[in-house]
């Protein structure tokens, strides 16, 4: 059987038989996959350490490139991130990134540039960045590499760029009071300025920005609608926490 070596990120896990687990990973080489870990539950496997929720692992996985189910046959740990799991604000962000990575990327779809944006929000959070501004950067970065991120630059009705600005989910776009007055997401002009930033800065500036609460607000209130958009649901990171505790 082919074999192929590729690091990993751990995305989720659970009990296949009595003695396998299956483990859902973000491979940087064929995007998501399954891979099954023999043996994980009944004897000390070497398997075990490298395959920690959230762990970032060199695997070798046995089977051809489009095969349902993998098995993972040999691996090396990478990166445990043993600082983010400590930290319960930065694991709920790192939660709603392994689920935004499982829910809204096909399985065999190679996306090594998500895959590094990844590596970074994991490596940004067990470093001690603040949680929020890197867990606001990786989704907006996700949305944006994934084609899901709207313009918020000017007004898709009229073409101006005004202080007060609206998005509105329905038509994935932002418009100034002028051509509708009533609903929608604020988005104040600060907080355009903010996610054009966040875009354009290397994530090695991250430490230094500030989100300022209003801006945060926004932020959020606008990754969150165009993600229920895309989902057809909200997140439900409560499932990633309770792994936590299973994989730990
Ligand atoms: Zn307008």
């Amino acid at each position: 059987m082919p074999t192929l070596r590729t690091p990993a990120l751990v995305l989720r896990a659970y009990d296949f038989s009595e003695a396998d687990r299956v483990i859902v990973l973000f491979t940087q080489t064929l995007g998501k996959v399954k891979g099954v870990a023999k043996g994980v539950r009944r004897t000390a496997s070497r398997l075990n350490g490298c395959l920690g929720w959230l762990s970032r692992a060199e695997l070798q996985l046995a089977g051809r490139e489009n095969q349902d189910l993998f098995r993972i046959t040999q691996g090396q740990l990478l990166q445990s991130y043993p600082h983010l799991k400590e930290n319960l604000p930065a694991l709920g962000r790192a939660a709603r990134m392994a689920e935004l990575l499982f829910s809204l990327t096909h399985d065999h779809q190679p996306l090594p540039e998500i895959f590094e944006l990844a590596e970074t929000s994991l490596s940004l959070w067990d470093a001690g960045t603040d949680p929020n501004m890197v867990g606001t950067w990786f989704e907006w970065m996700f949305l944006d590499r994934m084609g899901y991120r709207p313009q918020v630059e000017v007004c898709q009705q009229c073409g101006n760029d005004t202080e007060h600005m609206s998005y509105h989910p329905e038509t994935d776009g932002i418009t100034c009071r002028a051509c509708r007055p009533h609903g929608g997401i604020v988005l104040s002009a600060g907080t355009r300025k903010m996610l054009n930033k966040l875009i354009a800065s290397h994530p090695t500036l991250l430490p230094s920005l500030r989100l300022g609460e209003d801006a945060q607000t926004q932020i959020q209130t606008l990754l969150d609608s165009i993600i229920r958009n895309h989902l057809g649901r909200p997140l439900k990171s409560d499932s990633f926490q309770r792994a936590v505790c299973d994989l730990k």
